[in-house]
């Protein structure tokens, strides 16, 4: 069992790294890879740092955090349960934390598909642990092309009747033997009277189904939110000043809390919510959570 696990690697998760070893606690961070930064060419907003790129910016932080002795492990966490302690399952295996720390940034790029945002809720949705269950017996279709879509079609899978992975014109990413149908073709609706009855591809073919599940690229903080049934905001995930979120021994820090998309603001919130992991399992040993 590890005390504090972060997931993310950017500066809200380093940071948060940071303060929590400096307190006493050594952290395991989970990262799946640089983050948003990777994609930063140039910040010259940054306390201190005239020019750097984003890609230096992560590194130096990373190579700081090694250095205190902060454990980093590469994994995509594909789902976190609670109860009482945190279930962290990742592609490489299970963790088990008392405290965990969300700092995985924010998704920016949204699908453009007719009809998904007006049948959100009517057969749309971003969350197989908090709706599968409305689909049992009935076809569906997963929409992704990397191994979160494959992850969430495999909890779907005992559930439902059927289940399809649409990629969208993508090519499939994805890393394991595949089990379910995979259709590649690019989607032009989601179609029905008030509810999902299909999906329309580019060719006019349509491809009949009960409900569609959005799991793009990688699980993200918003997905792993609903799944815990944590307040959000519509911008993010809903903290207070100690980046505390509703579910006891949650906290998260950065992009994910919305706000100011910006590394300080992120750097900020890391090192609130790695003060207050610590904080709050110091009086969790002192029996005070
Ligand atoms: C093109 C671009 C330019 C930018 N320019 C600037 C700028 O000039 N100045 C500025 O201040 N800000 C800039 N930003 C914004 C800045 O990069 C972000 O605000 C900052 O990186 C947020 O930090 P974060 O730690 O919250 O998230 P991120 O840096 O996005 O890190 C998220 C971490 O979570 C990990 N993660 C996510 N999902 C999972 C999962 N399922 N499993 C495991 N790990 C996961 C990722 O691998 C990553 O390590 C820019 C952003 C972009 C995209």
């Amino acid at each position: 069992m590890e005390r504090i696990v972060i997931i993310g690697a950017g500066p809200a998760g380093i940071s948060a790294s940071i303060y929590a070893v400096r307190a006493g606690i050594t952290p395991l961070v989970l990262y799946k890879d640089e983050g948003a930064l990777k994609k930063a060419h140039l910040i010259d907003n940054f306390y201190g740092s005239p020019s750097v790129t984003g890609k230096e910016l992560q590194e130096d932080g990373v190579e700081q955090a090694l250095a205190l002795g902060v454990k980093m492990k590469q994994a995509e966490v594909m789902a976190i349960d609670w109860n009482e302690n945190f279930t962290v399952t990742t592609d490489a295996g299970v963790i088990e934390a008392e405290v965990l720390i969300l700092a995985a940034g924010t998704k920016r790029e949204v699908q453009k598909i007719e009809g998904l945002k007006e049948l959100e809720g009517s057969g749309v949705s971003y969350c197989v642990a908090c709706d599968g269950f409305f689909y049992r017996n009935k076809r569906v279709v997963v929409l992704g092309n990397a191994d979160f879509a494959a992850y969430e079609a495999e909890e779907l899978a005992p559930i439902v009747a059927e289940v399809t992975i649409l990629t969208n014109g993508r090519e499939g990413m994805f890393t394991k033997d595949m089990t379910y149908p995979v259709r590649t073709e690019k989607i032009k609706k989601i179609g029905g009277e008030g509810r999902v009855e299909y999906v329309e591809f580019e060719s006019g073919k349509k491809f009949f189904t009960d409900g569609v599940f959005i799991a793009e690229g990688t699980a993200g903080s918003t997905e792993f939110a609903r799944r815990l049934g944590v307040e959000t905001d519509g911008t993010g995930i809903k903290v207070n000043a100690d980046m505390e979120t509703n579910l006891p021994g949650l906290f998260a820090a950065g992009d994910c809390t919305g706000g100011l998309l910006q590394v300080s603001k992120a750097v900020y919130d890391g090192v609130r919510a790695g003060t207050s992991a610590v904080k709050y399992i110091r009086e969790k040993d002192k029996g005070g959570n």
